[in-house]
């Protein structure tokens, strides 16, 4: 069975994401949904927030599961017996910093290849980070996410 594990920050999960999985269950037996604490980043929805938000979205996917994860995303692949990192790729500067992750991954572990989607354009200009500028900014980012999400802000 070919499990991939699909890891970020989802600060908040949004369309681009949903697309990426959607597309990724299409090609992996199972696919599981890392949701991590980023230790550059400062989160806006508390990982217990994403974790409950991106569950209501894939409720009805039996291929698609979520957990929440620290540490070395090579290690949490071991763990759950993952031979593949799905990636999502919107542009060149994407790209830049997602081939420096894959090479690292790949030199920490010959077993776990990473496999890059390239975004559909209508989702490429969608960022966790704008979004979180928005809803701060009390804007309504809710066009942005999945369909039938269940968000709490
Ligand atoms: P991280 O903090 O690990 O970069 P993100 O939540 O920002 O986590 O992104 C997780 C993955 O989803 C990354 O591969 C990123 O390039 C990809 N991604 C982000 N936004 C989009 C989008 N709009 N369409 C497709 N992929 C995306």
């Amino acid at each position: 069975m070919s499990i991939a594990v699909f890891p970020g920050s989802f600060d908040p999960f949004t369309k681009g994401h949903e697309a990426v999985v959607r597309r990724g269950a299409l090609i992996f037996d199972q696919l599981i949904i890392a949701v991590g604490t980023n230790t550059s980043k400062q989160h806006y929805f508390s990982q217990e927030q994403r974790l409950k938000m991106i569950e209501s979205v894939f409720a009805d996917e039996p291929k698609v599961s979520v957990r929440a994860f620290s540490g070395l995303t090579v290690d949490f692949c071991r763990e759950v017996g993952a031979h593949h990192i799905l990636r999502g790729l919107r542009d060149e500067k994407d790209f830049g910093y997602e081939k420096n992750i894959a090479v690292m991954n790949r030199d920490l572990d010959k077993g776990i290849d990473t496999v890059f989607l390239v975004t559909d354009p209508a989702y490429s200009s969608i960022s966790s980070s704008i979004l979180r500028e928005i809803a701060k900014n009390k804007g309504d980012i809710r066009p942005f996410l999945p369909n039938g999400m269940d968000i709490e802000v």
